[in-house]
């Protein structure tokens, strides 16, 4: 769908929610003009006190029925597990018209619990920005995370075409390429391009923190050797991420098993001295690296374009 010519500009947009996601969001939109006025709810005074003082958003509320009550846009940037609570106490304040998205890495949990508190007249496309890092709250976001990056749209049965076409032009005013999905298929997309990635990283920096024979002091000294690139990944949110096994779980075990079935298979390379099984497997994955940095998805600067000296952050596929 093409979301030229459509205005991607809101008179009021409301954040709900104002960490990394949040936050970059509300540079984004002030980067392009995209909104009157942004209103950002936070439950914690602490958030909404710096979220105001960095000014990424204009006003700031504890409620969260304040915040949507006359917005057009509201963008739910909560964990995925605390969407169904903020949609209760969102439903009686949205104004007909209104579009209402939200920003979480799974999708169709989010149908499942947001969509029943969405009324009639209101219109309800689902989202995920496929930018991250391994930050949290307001001081994570940056403007530019979501520049060059896709975000994808999974509009339900029945969502309006204008709708989408206006949340479309809104992401690609904010600097995302957007894409759209049915929500099973994005989960399951997901799973492996982000989901398994962090479990994984989770899973092997929990495992060498178990060793009892090589010291903590020898893991962290020797890190460069390839668990340094897993401890960021496995240093992502643990609300999030737990939010995420919890509503993804038939994808993620599905995606488990598969990896499960293929590292036996390279154990047992390993195992009969089969060198030519693994230069193949090498081989083929060392392509699809090239096609990731082909595609403008990552830096081809060596080390991940990490800058030792100022550590800037990488974007991931959260
Ligand atoms: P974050 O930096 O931790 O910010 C979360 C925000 O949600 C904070 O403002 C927090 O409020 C609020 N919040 C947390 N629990 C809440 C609850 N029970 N009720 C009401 N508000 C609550 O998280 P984030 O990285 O922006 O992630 C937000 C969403 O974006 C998640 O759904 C995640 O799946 C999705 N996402 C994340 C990434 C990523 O890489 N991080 C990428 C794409 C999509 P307080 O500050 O008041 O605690």
């Amino acid at each position: 769908m093409m979301a030229d010519k459509v205005d991607p500009h809101f008179k009021r947009i409301a954040l709900i929610g104002l960490g990394l996601i949040g936050g970059s969001l509300g540079y984004a939109i002030k980067r392009a003009g995209l909104a009157d006025t942004i209103v950002g709810f936070a439950s914690t005074e602490a958030t909404r006190d710096r979220a105001k003082a960095l000014g990424f958003i204009d006003e700031a509320t504890a409620s969260v029925a304040e915040a949507v009550s006359d917005a057009d846009l509201i963008v739910l940037c909560v964990p995925v597990g605390a969407l169904a609570k903020v949609c209760v106490e969102m439903e009686p304040s949205l104004k007909a018209g209104a579009i209402v998205t939200d920003v979480g890495s799974v999708k169709n949990a989010v149908v499942r619990d947001a969509g029943p508190y969405i009324p009639d007249g209101v219109h309800f496309i689902p989202g995920h920005p496929i930018a991250g890092t391994e930050q949290s709250g307001p001081d994570a976001g940056f403007a530019e995370l979501f520049d060059g990056r896709w975000c994808i749209l999974t509009p339900v049965p029945g969502s309006d075409r204008a709708a989408v076409a206006k949340l479309a032009a809104f992401w690609e005013a904010c600097g995302s390429k957007v894409d759209f999905m049915e929500p099973k298929h994005h989960d399951l997309v997901l799973a492996i391009t982000s989901h398994l990635p962090h479990l994984i990283a989770y899973n092997i920096v929990g495992t060498a923190d178990d060793m009892e024979t090589v010291t903590e002091a020898e893991v962290i000294k020797y890190s460069a050797g390839g668990f340094r690139d897993f401890t960021r990944l496995a240093a992502s949110d643990p609300t999030m991420w737990r939010d995420v096994c919890l509503n993804n779980k038939e994808a993620i075990l599905e995606m488990l098993g598969r990896f499960s079935e293929d590292l036996s298979a390279l154990q047992r390379s390993i195992r009969w001295g089969d060198g030519d099984a693994l230069f193949n497997l090498f081989t083929r994955t060392r392509a699809v690296r090239r096609s990731i940095i082909d595609a403008g998805q990552d830096n081809p600067v060596p080390n991940f374009g990490r800058n030792p000296t100022h550590g800037a952050p990488e974007a991931d596929e959260s």
